[in-house]
């Protein structure tokens, strides 16, 4: 894990962990022939007929099936290439969710995180200076990449309509924090909702975007309609902290009582003071949930 972390960080590194496993795979046991077999020649005479031919027909129009939904998904990919969130031009090599290029530039956090908020400390410790000083009404949580590496993304991704960066945001949260998710086994993962006037105007709510794209790779259900936002509050750019406090008070409410949930993973993209996030918890919790974790795209360093 640390290792791929410091690969990834890396400018210019022009190599996908994933893709230095592959190699280093061919390295190993697996790739050496066994005693006495020639490759391409089949050892038993009773073999049966090729694989085509055995194979079921249910198997066998799996299989098109399948086959199809790859054409038709490279078919997207030439019609509507996917940007890239760091340079915002078409990703390249063509496949990729984020330039190898431009990989590097979004920084992964590294430890020593706050063991409460996930914001990297800047020195050895257990908990950011904001946590020692107040208790948080969530129970813990992770961001993945430094807000100042990030921010550019982030506010493309929020104001500049470019929802098509969650496939590459949800893919890196769901490397890098996939140990984080099953570890806790959350029941569901949560997206910070919007107020329904904003989500109106701006026509998608990222946090959610985000949600599916991690749900969709680490089979966690995503349960966007249980927290809803019933207060329309002023993004953080107009408030100051104390504004912003008294603004959040019971910004959230539940809209399912159908649904019982008792551990979660809220998801949002920018952890700052923790305020949106415990405002969420304390709805949640009120609704019966025991445990609450959260996971953002990014976060500010911990002072
Ligand atoms: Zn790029
Ligand atoms: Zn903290």
């Amino acid at each position: 894990m640390e290792k791929k972390r410091r690969e990834h960080i890396q400018p210019g590194a022009g190599q996908r962990p994933e893709e230095a496993g592959a190699l280093g795979n061919k390295s190993g046991p697996r790739a050496v022939p066994e005693p006495g077999i020639r490759p391409g020649i089949r050892v038993s005479p009773k073999a049966g007929p090729a694989p085509d031919k055995r194979m079921r027909p249910k198997e066998r129009t799996d299989r098109a099936k399948k086959k199809a939904v790859e054409a038709y998904k490279g078919l997207l990919q030439l019609l509507f290439p996917l940007r890239c969130p760091v340079c915002d031009d078409i990703v390249r090599p063509s496949g990729e969710k984020i330039c190898l290029e431009c990989l590097g530039r979004l920084q992964l956090l590294t430890p020593p995180w706050c063991m409460k908020c996930g914001k990297k400390l800047a020195q050895e410790g257990e908990f950011c200076g904001d946590c020692q000083r107040r208790e948080h009404l969530f129970t813990r949580g992770r961001a993945l990449y430094s807000y100042e590496s990030a921010a550019p993304s982030i506010y493309r991704f929020k104001y500049g309509g470019r929802r098509e960066y969650a496939e590459a945001f949800g893919e890196q949260m769901a490397e890098y924090l996939g140990d984080f998710i099953r570890t806790v086994r959350p029941e569901a993962l949560i997206p910070i909702p919007l107020h329904r006037k904003r989500l109106r105007a701006r026509g998608y709510n990222q946090a959610r975007l985000l949600a599916r794209a991690l749900g969709r790779r680490t089979g966690v259900p995503v349960c966007a309609d249980f927290l809803v936002r019933v207060k329309n509050t002023l993004p953080l750019k107009y408030e100051n902290p104390k504004e912003r406090q008294n603004n959040l008070k019971k910004a959230f409410n539940i809209a399912r009582n159908d649904v019982k949930l008792k551990r979660v993973v809220v998801i949002d993209d920018i952890y700052t003071t923790g305020s949106t996030m415990d405002e969420a918890a304390e709805t949640l919790r009120g609704a019966g949930v025991e445990e609450v974790y959260f996971i953002a795209l990014a976060s500010g360093t911990g002072v």
